[in-house]
């Protein structure tokens, strides 16, 4: 009902909140286009369905006004390349130069407005603002995940403008698709794999999935806050003493629920944060004073293998270890190896999370997953269970 897919698109001027913002290094060269291929196919939709395109974005996080080192600019000639078209550029994302641009375009044009926060009123849902940028199109398409979470004037406040013209691209219908059948249905045994590095920033997502899955594997830096609330001795590993507490609350709610908490068992420990460091393995209840668990052990990565591999349905983020270093990385691949093997087998399997989605690139198995979630903050909140803005402001009346 929502989606572009059956929307008839001749003769229309699509405004499309996009997610291109991509990671730029010192020459403004774009280090992972992931984001920006993910767009393509909506894109591509209106035009071969007889429309024409403005893309609206955002760039990093341009404190006061215009500067040129956000400006989307950056990123056009990358954006030619992957539609295989020209693409104009409007220097304002709205303002006279924008509505003129905008008002000529013909069927099959492509407009990139610039930095959408350039101005403060898109962050803050400035519903003037929001009434400008709809000026330029007849339809609005959000295809941003990426700020589903945000409440801000092109994700979520411009829908006003759009009451009976207010579609999903292609890459939200995935991601909701996506989480919903992770989220709403499972078909079981499902199990969840949370790694990265605090309990504190997971607690929320935990908590819900508590009450979903059969299986929830607890990798990465908090499993020595749970081995420390457990009476463990944890040496210098990464521990959260105020979080004791909720650690030891996670495993009471989880035997209540049913819920088989899996821990690591076997830990791969270093005499330093670094790649040149001494390792050697250890029980992470006991680790020597000087000494932090970065990996977990082979058979910790055995244990969460034969629970993964049994799975039908698999929520991954965060890595179990340490994974920029390539001393540390091997759990984490063996995590993204068992994933592959349980997809292979039939499982539906959603990666997700900015460190876990880097990590399943770094080994080369993205396409062999199920899904790949391209919005951190945006999937976590809708997997602990809140209303996202961007998906409310289409859903909604
Ligand atoms: P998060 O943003 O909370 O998902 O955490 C991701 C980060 O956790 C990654 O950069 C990992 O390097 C880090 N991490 C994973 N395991 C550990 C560990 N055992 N000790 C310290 N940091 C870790």
């Amino acid at each position: 009902m929502y989606t572009i897919e059956n929307y008839n698109f001749k003769g229309k001027r699509a405004l499309i909140r996009v997610d291109f913002n991509v990671p730029l290094n010192e020459k403004f060269e774009i280090t992972d286009d992931t984001r920006m291929r993910a767009a393509v196919p909506t894109i591509k939709k209106v035009l071969t369905g007889g429309g024409s395109v403005l893309l609206m974005s955002h760039l990093g996080r341009p404190k006061d006004g215009p500067d040129a080192k956000f400006s989307l600019k950056h990123i056009l000639p990358h954006l030619e390349k992957l539609l295989g078209q020209q693409v104009k550029f409007a220097d304002d994302c709205i303002g006279e130069s924008a509505r003129t641009q905008a008002a000529t375009m013909q069927v099959g044009d492509v407009i990139l407005l610039e930095n959408l926060r350039f101005y403060k009123e898109e962050e803050k849902g400035d519903e003037a603002f929001a009434g400008k940028l709809a000026k330029l199109g007849d339809v609005w398409i959000n295809d941003a995940f990426g700020t589903a979470h945000r409440a801000h004037a092109s994700t979520a406040v411009i829908a006003k403008f759009y009451p009976d013209a207010k579609l999903f691209g292609y890459v939200m219908q995935g991601e909701l698709d996506g989480v919903d059948r992770v989220m709403k249905n499972p078909v079981r045994p499902f199990t969840a794999i949370m790694g990265g590095s605090k309990v504190s920033s997971k607690i929320d997502i935990i908590t819900n999935l508590l009450g979903k899955v059969d299986n929830l594997i607890l990798g990465g830096g908090m499993t020595y806050t749970f081995k420390k609330a457990l009476g463990g001795h944890v040496g210098a590993s990464l521990c959260e003493e105020d979080k004791l507490h909720l650690a030891l609350d996670i495993i009471k709610k989880a035997k209540e629920k049913g819920v088989n908490l899996v821990l690591s068992n076997q830990t791969l420990i270093a005499d330093a944060f670094s790649n040149d460091a001494n390792t050697k393995i250890a029980d992470p209840m006991d680790i020597p004073d000087g000494w932090e668990g970065l990996d977990i052990g082979p058979e910790t990565m055995e244990r969460f293998a034969e629970v993964i591999e049994a799975s039908k349905t698999i929520l991954w983020n965060g890595p179990v270890g340490v994974f920029e270093m390539p001393k540390f990385a091997e759990g984490t691949k063996a995590v993204a190896e068992s994933i592959v093997k349980a997809t292979e087998k039939g499982a539906f399997s959603l990666i997700g999370g900015g460190d876990s989605v880097a990590a399943i690139n770094q080994f080369g198995l993205a396409d062999k997953v199920s899904y790949v979630s391209t919005g951190g903050g945006a999937l976590l909140e809708y997997i602990e269970g809140k209303e996202l803005p961007g998906i409310e402001a289409i859903r909604g009346k």
